[in-house]
């Protein structure tokens, strides 16, 4: 998804932090900070998402489009070099499959709606604000991220680019969560 006249329910990053703290518990995943996107895909979401469905195209039928996601079907669509990737853990390919699970997971027809203000939709009701933020609360578990000491630690311990790693931390430093 990526449609800016769209908006969404508000959510707090507070919120979503919730959310995925409870997705990652519901799914087994509260004590490993490294979520393996491959097995998520074929064997987690399955499981706990009967009419999950996701495949993989090729670059040519995608185009710049990294990846689809339709919450009202359960169905994410990978571009194969991202697939590829988010499956040899590659920070950035992860986080966008964790991006499309997100839309999945927020963004059923009842919680969005057609925008009719002008100008830039507030944050908070942005669906791909809202995306971004459940992809880096989901995969950087701030349960788990005192384990870790530093940045480069926190980034190949929970499979993401040093950027979003940076960027995670910030985020919890300012609610007290990480004080290194
Ligand atoms: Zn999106």
């Amino acid at each position: 998804m990526s449609n800016i006249d769209y908006e969404a329910e508000p959510l707090s990053r507070a919120n979503i932090r919730d959310y995925a703290t409870n997705i990652r518990a519901a799914i087994g995943f509260d004590q490993t900070p490294y979520i393996p996107i491959g097995d998520l895909l074929e064997f987690v979401l399955p499981r706990v998402m009967p009419d999950f469905f996701w495949d993989v195209w090729e670059k040519q039928q995608m185009g710049a489009s990294h990846g689809l996601a339709n919450p009202d079907t359960n169905s994410v669509i990978l571009r194969n070099d991202v697939y590829v990737g988010a499956c040899n853990g590659v920070g950035r390919e992860r986080f966008t499959v964790i991006h499309e699970i997100g839309h999945l997971l927020l963004h059923h027809k009842d919680r969005l709606s057609l925008r009719r203000a002008v100008g830039k939709p507030k944050v908070y009701r942005d669906p791909e604000w809202q995306a971004n933020c459940f992809a880096g609360e989901f995969l950087v578990s701030h349960k788990l991220v005192n384990q870790f000491h530093n940045v480069l630690e926190v980034s190949s311990a929970f499979g993401v680019s040093m950027d979003a790693a940076r960027k995670q931390l910030k985020e919890f430093a300012k609610n007290g969560i990480w004080q290194k």
